[in-house]
């Protein structure tokens, strides 16, 4: 960029962003690497992922570079690939895990093979990568304990404040809420009562937990193991890959849940291997042996999504969200993070953009990044809440239930592989330049 790091420039703009989650990180930095002035802040004490597995595309990977490679570093210091590290395997597979023949249990049928490109499927362990992206965010640009209330837009010559449950207060140009499926951020700006400000229950659990890996090839041997899989059967699916450079299997099992999710603090709670066992107690050999590895008490994860009541818009003001806090998905698709570095990437180069167009006195600052978050809004919502459907949809086509699918294997390939192929092949380079002659042309008129 042609900034220097400018704490104290009058016309370089000051971002706040609420959140310190996969994505607020990863736009902090895309927007440190700028030389726009962002700070993270972040409800936690402390940032604790979880103990499960992420995994990202080619596609999103190739977005982190983009938007700063400190990110790539901090991934492949912690990724495994598919199969041997040293031949990684780019496919994904899906087979059956549940017809199988009475002679050979353990044998699955492969029903749908598809490359996903160089490095196309890279998992890992949630802690590992958030410890990693720590390590490279400047000091200085998160703040810890501090839970967002409320957001007062001023004048527009006047910062926009932010209120923390602690009482404390900060000020900044504009706010962007990276605060996750339960954004208050969204609450804020679309009001309490409205159903766009609050996700609904799927009903589908997600059982996650980690196997260790000898374990897991001693039971379904060392490819399986060690490759991704996705089960699948009636009513449920499971699905596990490599984490932790192949010390790891990280499994995740769906299953349907008829009742409602009544906890609306949380959305974990206390589950136990039996739950599963339970779920998958028809299936065949391999489905059944990896859930025996599953430790006793593991943690099931209620799954919600905006995909009933979607968010008119990603904007309002000098206020916008971006990944989760803008558009919840389901996991079967494993690509939400994945988007929301989309996201990143898109408004760090509107906002590096917004940046340059105030320096030379072209828009006010808040007029600027108005700007901004309207054109982010145009060039983001289609993809984004496609995707929010699709993950709900595609559930429906790996379980055979599907109305359009049903249980024909060549109509379910063809879906499966037409959706994935739009969520991994985007051109994220079209994107940017769309996102720049839109904006520019909205600072013109
Ligand atoms: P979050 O990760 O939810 O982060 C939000 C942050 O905001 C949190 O740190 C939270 O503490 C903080 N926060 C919330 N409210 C406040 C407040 N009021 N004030 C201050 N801070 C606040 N995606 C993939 O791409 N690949 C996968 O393989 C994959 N697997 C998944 C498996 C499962 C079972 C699930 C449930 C999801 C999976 N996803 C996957 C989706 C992915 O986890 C999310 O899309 C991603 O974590 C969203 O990141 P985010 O930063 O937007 O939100």
């Amino acid at each position: 960029s042609m900034y220097p790091p400018a704490m104290d420039r009058e016309d370089v703009p000051e971002v706040a962003i609420v959140g310190g989650g996969i994505i607020g990180l990863t736009l902090a930095l895309g927007l440190n690497k700028r030389g726009i002035n962002a700070k993270v802040y972040e409800q936690a004490r402390s940032l604790r992922e979880i103990g499960a597995g992420v995994a990202f595309t080619a596609n999103a990977v190739r977005c982190m570079e983009q938007i700063d490679p400190r990110l790539v570093t901090a991934l492949r210091s912690v990724a495994t690939s598919n199969g041997d590290p040293n031949n990684p395997n780019d496919h994904l597979q899906w087979v059956d895990g549940f017809n199988v023949d009475p002679e050979h249990p353990e044998d699955e049928k492969l029903l749908y093979k598809l490359y996903a490109g160089p490095r196309g499927f890279e998992g890992c362990h949630r802690a590992h990568f958030l410890d990693a992206l720590l390590k490279v965010v400047p000091e200085g640009v998160l703040q810890f304990g501090k839970r967002l209330a409320n957001v007062v837009e001023q004048d527009e010559e006047e910062k926009v404040k932010l209120e923390f449950e602690d009482g404390t207060v900060a000020e900044a140009d504009a706010v962007i809420g990276c605060d996750g499926i339960k954004s208050r951020v969204r609450e804020l700006m679309f009001g309490s009562e409205n159903p766009v400000s609050h996700p609904t229950y799927t009903h589908k659990i997600a059982y996650r937990g980690l196997i260790p890996m000898d374990k897991a090839v001693e039971a379904v041997g060392e490819s399986k193991a060690k490759n991704q899989h996705m089960h699948l059967g009636p009513q449920a699916h499971l699905l596990h890959f490599p984490v932790a450079n192949q010390k790891l299997m990280n499994v995740v099992a769906f299953a349907p849940d008829p009742e409602e999710w009544e906890d609306s603090k949380t959305f974990v709670a206390p589950a136990t291997r039996r739950d599963v066992e339970k779920v998958f107690a028809g299936w065949g050999t391999t489905v059944r042996s990896i859930v025996s590895l599953l430790p006793n008490d593991l943690d099931k994860w209620a799954v919600f999504d905006s995909s009933t009541f979607p968010v008119p818009c990603y904007n309002k003001g000098r206020i916008c969200i971006a990944g989760d806090a803008a558009h919840a998905a389901a996991p079967h698709h494993g690509a939400g993070a994945g988007i929301g570095v989309e996201d990143a990437l898109c408004l760090s180069a509107l906002l590096d953009k917004a940046a340059s167009v105030i320096q030379d006195d072209k828009a006010s600052k808040s007029q600027a990044l108005k700007l901004a978050f309207i054109t982010f809004n145009t060039i983001r919502r289609k993809r984004t809440q496609w995707l929010v459907q699709s993950s709900h949809d595609v559930c429906e086509i790996y379980e055979w239930n599907h109305p359009k699918t049903g249980s024909d294997p060549d109509k379910c390939f063809e879906e499966i592989r037409r959706r994935s192929h739009k969520i991994w092949y985007f051109d994220y380079e079209d994107m940017v330049r769309e996102s720049s002659e839109s904006f520019e042309w909205r600072v013109v008129i």
